[in-house]
């Protein structure tokens, strides 16, 4: 589907000066991001390797005078306004003004001076997709109140407060994994992130050069039961790791798994602990893949993963591995479901000749199923939070 709008900058440009009455003082953009492999390992102090997307959110702010913070989204129309007390008090602000008081409650919380601010968002990310609509907007809000305070506040140490904001203000328990990507990926590359001691790597990964694209299909699954069946797993894989005497599964080396399976009481748990130990493992080999260039060879890689996540980890429903069986029988290199299950997106790597093809090899077998038409959307790895000029 072709987006006939103006771009996502123009179009909080304009609706600041719409709402505001003037011009913005700045732009700053936050991309989504996929995780190109590691799924649920994050919760598990493991790995994963997401990212940035070109689809992006972008705040047009100003400063204000007073303590108080008004924000407009192209979303939904609404603006929000809050002050220094609802701020203080998580949970004052609710629905998605919630994102943007929690960026500025997680900032004073560490000490920074916020200054007051109007923003205006506009954003090419489509919501609740898992492709993490959520962290680009915070992402997006944070660069621009640290730039127009000029408050100190590395790079590094931006996900863990966004993350903050999160977890604490909106009530959403998230990894560190959304946070990190949209504020620290770069263009070309994708982040080998270490859950565990926080610690990034930017992994090359050209696809342009190499020949090859990464396809992004929106599955469109309604999503069902996820905060539940979320919750059921991480408390399973908490339960293995008591058993087996770690502090988390990426503590079980991939070579000891079978000695750890024998260990545990049930079928259940044993493949709960197979699909993240060897989600882990799949991580390190992708990585290694790429960093020797080799990034026709991280196929396989990507279908096992999907296989872990439907066989162990029981987490696809029927429109994903439609999708991914679809991909792989047009000639995709490997295919998997990307996030954290139940619906969501599917990724698949191919050659860039053959892009529309397996496009429209998947749309095809949705339709044959009689599935609502999925959203292919063909991505290249692209840069972090950026301050626009
Ligand atoms: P995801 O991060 O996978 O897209 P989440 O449920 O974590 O899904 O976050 C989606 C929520 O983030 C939305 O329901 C909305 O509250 C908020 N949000 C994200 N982007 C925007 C935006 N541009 N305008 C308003 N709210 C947004
Ligand atoms: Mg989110």
């Amino acid at each position: 589907m072709t987006d006939h709008r103006p771009d996502v900058t123009r179009r909080a440009s304009t609706g600041f000066q719409t709402v505001y009455g003037e011009a913005p003082a700045g732009r700053w953009a936050a991309p989504g991001r996929v995780n190109l492999i590691g799924e649920h390992t994050d919760y598990n102090d493991g790995f994963v390797l997401p990212f940035a997307l070109p689809l992006r959110t972008v705040a047009a702010a100003a400063p204000q005078a007073d303590d108080t913070w008004t924000v407009w989204s192209e979303l939904t129309g609404e603006t929000v306004g809050f002050g220094a007390d609802e701020v203080a008090a998580p949970g004052r602000v609710t629905g998605w003004g919630a994102y943007v008081a929690g960026v500025v409650w997680a900032l004073r919380e560490a000490g920074h001076q916020v200054p007051g601010a109007r923003l205006a968002i506009a954003s090419d990310v489509p919501l609740g997709a898992g492709l993490s609509s959520s962290a680009a907007l915070e992402a997006a809000v944070l660069t621009a109140l640290v730039d127009l305070g000029g408050l100190s506040l590395p790079t590094e140490d931006q996900p863990r407060l966004a993350q903050r904001a999160e977890n604490h203000y909106v009530g959403a328990p998230t990894g560190i994994m959304d946070q990190s990507a949209t504020i620290r990926c770069r263009a070309g590359h994708a982040l080998f992130l270490d859950c565990r001691s926080e610690q990034v790597e930017h992994v090359p990964f050209d696809l342009i050069r190499a020949g090859l694209a990464i396809l992004v299909i929106d599955s469109h699954a309604p999503h069902r039961h996820v905060d539940g069946e979320y919750a059921a797993r991480r408390a399973g894989c908490e339960r293995a790791a008591a058993l087996l005497g770690v502090p988390a599964l990426r503590d079980v080396p991939a070579g000891e798994l079978d000695t750890a399976l024998a260990r545990l009481p049930d079928d259940e748990t044993r493949r709960l602990v197979r699909h993240v130990v060897t989600e882990d493992q799949r991580v390190l080999d992708t990585v290694a893949l790429l960093r020797g260039g080799r990034i026709r060879h991280i196929g396989g890689l990507l279908t096992a993963s999907h296989a872990s996540m439907r066989d162990d980890f029981a987490i696809t429903v029927p429109e994903v591995d439609t999708a991914v069986e679809a991909a792989l029988t047009a000639g995709a290199l490997g295919a998997r479901m990307t996030g954290g299950g139940f619906g969501g997106c599917v990724l698949a790597l191919v050659e860039t000749a053959d892009a529309d093809r397996v496009a429209a090899a998947v749309t095809s077998a949705y339709a044959a199923r009689g599935l609502t038409a999925p959203t292919p959307r063909t991505v290249t790895p692209s840069t972090g939070t950026t301050r626009l000029n």
